[in-house]
């Protein structure tokens, strides 16, 4: 199958009860930020520059729980901001596990490892010395990580744990160079890889979480997921560039570059998208198949945004994880209050001006799930989809030249640090780091930017 059956059977058990009740409104995915901190600076990331003034606020544990109580979704993605910078990140895991829902960890892979060893230490006992033996022989542990390791865990906090309700969502948009390029520091996609191996030995699901934006090379991404689906990835999340308010003024502001230049319009995305169901039959891509026509422009589609609410440390967000009007204090009141009908796209005609870009899987996806739009067969296209053999992995996915960056000294920072070594500014360093790689308040970039000019200076003064 290509999503285990518990999974499909509990969500498709969540809309048939709702159609039954004839609910008109229900949540399908939650998508949980307990905390907007992050350790990156992502370019296209709204969210690090939306909640700028309240990134060291987070939500309580019990806050978290509520809201996955409240709303009923039967998958809650815990994003962010980093989520595993959350302090309670694993108490949080566990409960919403506990309440019976599948969990989605999205990560930008930095800290997963340090999760999974916390993991081996609670479960460490002698028979775990082959697993140890493998990482090690994998350099994805260290010896002293070993060490660590075998003297077990001293308190008792829980630990993320390998189970089928739970995915590792990690942050991928490219193979190194490009990944790298858009999280804005070099080593990252290393990282992810390194990661997603320990976790794919270590018996975790792990699923990939890819954005698509003007500047994406669709072949790349054929690339990409011929490598992750060779590294045994259990599937891939795949959506367009955001539209996002706030990062559109960032990168007006900070790069100097027009939003138009690097998010997608819809005819682009149509064009970015136009295999994906090529895609869908290689890989095991997210989503349901609706979805992926729509993404073809095959067929319409009207954004159910109320499907996959966000919630964060303001309320729950309207009317959708892009845009901001509101917060509410509940999940009830917010479906209540908000005009749904003055947003998406209807006929070609987009009732707010914000949506008309828009076809995000946030919007779009839980319409090809909940039938809206329906059209004959689509349930059984649905079916099928879900219940059809899961793509085999890709057998040559080892021949795709991934480290194309950093790894092979080729990185976005490259020609920068050369002009450090040299102890120089060359000509263009400065616009090639500043236009091409963007850089956060604590960015990488930004302390090269810093090291150049008083390079440079010296060698002025000489
Ligand atoms: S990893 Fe990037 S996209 Fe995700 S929250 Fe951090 S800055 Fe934003
Ligand atoms: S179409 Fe829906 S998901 Fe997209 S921006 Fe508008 S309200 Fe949000």
């Amino acid at each position: 199958m290509r999503f285990p059956f518990a999974l499909s059977a509990k969500i498709a058990a969540h809309i048939i009860k709702h159609k039954l009740r004839q609910t008109p409104k229900f949540a399908l995915v939650l998508q949980l930020e307990p905390l907007h901190t992050c350790n990156l600076t992502c370019t296209g990331c709204g969210r690090i520059r939306e909640y700028s003034t309240s990134l060291k606020d987070m939500m309580s544990l019990e806050d978290c729980l509520a809201s996955a109580r409240e709303c009923d979704a039967p998958m809650v993605s815990i994003c962010g901001g980093e989520p595993l910078i959350y302090p309670k990140i694993e108490e949080l895991v566990a409960g919403v596990l506990e309440q019976g829902r599948i969990v989605y960890v999205c990560t930008n892979g930095i800290f997963m490892r340090k999760k999974m060893k916390d993991y081996l230490a609670a479960v460490y006992s002698p028979s775990q010395e082959a697993t140890l033996a493998k990482l090690l022989a994998e350099k994805l542990i260290t010896d002293k990580d070993v060490e660590t390791i075998r003297k077990g865990r001293t308190d008792n906090r829980p630990v993320i744990r390998p189970t089928k309700w739970m995915y590792w969502n990690v942050h991928v948009d490219g193979l190194e160079y490009t990944h790298d390029l858009i999280v804005e520091r070099e080593g990252v996609f290393k990282e992810c890889v390194a990661a997603i191996k320990m976790a794919k030995l270590l018996g975790f699901q792990v699923a990939t979480n890819t954005t698509v934006y003007r500047e994406t090379n669709v072949r790349e991404i054929e690339d990409m997921f011929r490598f992750f689906s060779w590294l045994g990835v259990d599937g891939h999340t795949i959506s367009p560039g955001y539209d996002y308010d706030a990062a559109k003024k960032d990168m007006a502001t900070r790069l100097g570059k027009k939003p138009e230049d690097f998010f997608l319009t819809r005819r682009m995305t149509i064009e970015k998208f136009s295999r994906i169901e090529d895609w869908g039959k290689a890989f095991t891509i997210f989503g349901t198949p609706v979805y992926q026509e729509f993404l073809a422009g095959k067929r319409d589609l009207t954004c159910t945004a109320w499907a996959i609410p966000t919630r964060n440390i303001r309320g729950w967000k309207a009317p959708c994880y892009l845009m901001t009007d509101g917060h509410y204090p509940t999940y009830r009141e917010m479906l209540e209050k908000v005009d749904w009908d003055k947003y998406g796209v209807v006929n070609g005609v987009a009732r707010d001006s914000r949506c008309e870009n828009c076809m995000v899987h946030c919007g779009y996806d839980p319409s090809g799930a909940l039938g809206t739009n329906y059209q004959r067969g689509d349930n059984w296209k649905n079916f099928r989809y879900n219940f059809a053999a899961r793509p085999k992995p890709y057998p040559d996915g080892h021949l795709v030249n991934a480290f194309n960056g950093f790894s092979a000294g080729k990185g976005h920072l490259a020609e920068a640090k050369a002009a450090i070594k040299a102890g120089a500014e060359p000509e263009n360093a400065a616009q090639h780091v500043g236009a091409r790689c963007g850089g956060g308040e604590t960015g990488e970039r930004d302390d090269l930017l810093a090291k150049i000019r008083v390079a440079s200076k010296a060698t002025a003064k000489e």
